[in-house]
């Protein structure tokens, strides 16, 4: 039998470190090669075999639309024929601020860069100027990409500084990081009581160590805080905007930070990342501002086409009551599927987005979700690849639906899953 991604794969190895671009794509955490994907379309992917898979990874969030929507891809091959990239303003990047701003709640001025890694490390640079303060808040589970100071994990006891999670960052950058625990208020007002923050870093719905809600009244609580001791609130929407709801996790809980960080969804499957906030905050930016932020092929026409094409879309179509319906049916399946095999399993979701862990009881902070099984993810994960059902490679990691998603897509995981559940 032929393996065309394991030879891709091979060859990869030979000139990229881990055959990679991005470390979790290497599927180390589920003991295997790669598939290398030739084609996208809908809900599906095809390998290099010409093998087909229902995508539950959806390029990790930014395809909410589905692959190679007409519509998207229409507007990107128009917008492309007039040239690539100019250095200089024009309209794509005005229409996506444009659909930013009349979006999302706290934001009226909107930078915009390439990735949300940039994103939330300029976010991270403007709130320190705005408050004159060095010191940042993250949560245990969260990602805000690879910026050195949030590459940090806990440090030895609640109170003090964090350590450098990758060798090379420096433990001078790593201990201005403070790492609570998400859903405990708690160990951020003692953080917060005892510092001088210049802000809270948090995923209004945690993605990043799979899916984790937050508490009733953990982002209240936040808001009260920080606003108390004169520390900015940072909602790293790169997931949830535009996905939550249209408005993000703020329009979905009503509450507004002081600085929102997107990427993903809106680039619509181009390089797009994006800050913002009130323009008080906001036009502390050069070149009006004394805040340094730039960036060679930011704003680029053909990404922020893409970007604008796909929020236009979500904005006419309002596919969020039936992406919650499609992630209901495919929990429902799932946990119907896992009781009915005698598994444990939980299941948090939030709309079109959940992980699924293997363990008794529920998810509800970071140290449940390291109790799930990995090694019996890691069986479910290739019996699912087996049966043609495409789930990130990774037991912590949030699945995507997209409204390209069908009913039969979720019946048919549902069905492959109760399969691969029986022989756990
Ligand atoms: C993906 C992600 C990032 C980083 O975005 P990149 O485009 O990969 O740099 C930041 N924050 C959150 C919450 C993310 O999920």
């Amino acid at each position: 039998m032929t393996d065309n991604s394991r030879d891709l794969f091979l060859r990869a190895r030979d000139v990229m470190p881990g055959g990679v671009s991005s470390p979790v794509r290497a599927f180390k955490a589920v003991g295997r090669h790669p598939l290398f994907v030739q084609s996208g379309s809908g809900s599906a992917i095809v390998d290099a075999d010409g093998k087909e898979y229902v995508d539950y990874v959806m390029s990790w969030g930014p395809l909410i639309l589905g692959h190679a929507h007409p519509e998207v891809l229409g507007r990107v091959l128009e917008t492309a024929a007039m040239g690539l990239t100019y250095g200089a303003p024009s309209e794509p990047e005005l229409e996506l601020a444009e659909k930013i701003v009349d979006a999302v709640p706290s934001v009226e001025k909107v930078r915009l860069v390439s990735t949300g890694t940039e994103a939330v490390m300029s976010a991270v640079r403007l709130a320190r100027a705005v408050t004159k303060r060095d010191d940042v808040v993250k949560f245990e589970g969260g990602y805000h990409g690879h910026s050195d100071g949030l590459l940090v994990k806990a440090g030895s006891g609640a109170l003090t500084f964090g350590s450098p999670s990758s060798p090379g960052v420096p433990k001078d950058f790593a201990k201005h990081t403070f790492v609570c625990r998400y859903n405990d208020l708690e160990s951020v007002d003692a953080v917060l009581s005892k510092r001088k923050i210049a802000a809270v870093l948090v995923e209004p719905i945690a993605g990043n160590m799979g899916v984790v809600l937050p508490a009733g009244g953990f982002l209240e609580g936040l808001r009260d805080l920080t606003r108390k001791r004169g520390a900015l609130l940072i909602f790293d929407e790169v997931i949830t905007g535009f996905r939550a709801s249209y408005g993000g996790a703020q329009e979905a809980f009503g509450l507004e930070p002081d600085i929102t960080t997107l990427g993903k969804i809106i680039g619509g499957g181009l390089p797009v990342g994006a800050y913002g906030g009130p323009a008080e905050i906001m036009d502390r930016l050069a070149p009006d501002g004394d805040v340094y932020q730039a960036g060679t092929l930011s704003g680029n026409p053909v990404a922020c086409a893409a970007g604008a094409a796909t929020l236009k879309i979500l904005k006419k179509t309002m596919p969020y009551r039936r992406l919650d319906a499609l992630g209901a049916r495919l929990e429902r399946g799932l946990l119907d599927a896992a009781a009915a095999k005698g598994v444990d399993a939980a299941i948090n979701r939030a709309g079109s987005v959940l992980t699924l862990f293997f363990k008794k009881g529920g998810a509800g902070t970071y140290e449940d979700v390291m109790q799930a099984s990995t090694s019996r993810f890691a069986k479910f994960f290739h019996g699912m690849l087996e049966r043609g059902i495409y789930l990130p490679p990774s037991a912590f990691e949030a699945w995507f639906l997209s409204a390209a998603h069908t009913e039969e897509d979720v019946d048919r995981t549902v069905k492959a899953a109760a399969e691969v559940l029986g022989t756990l």
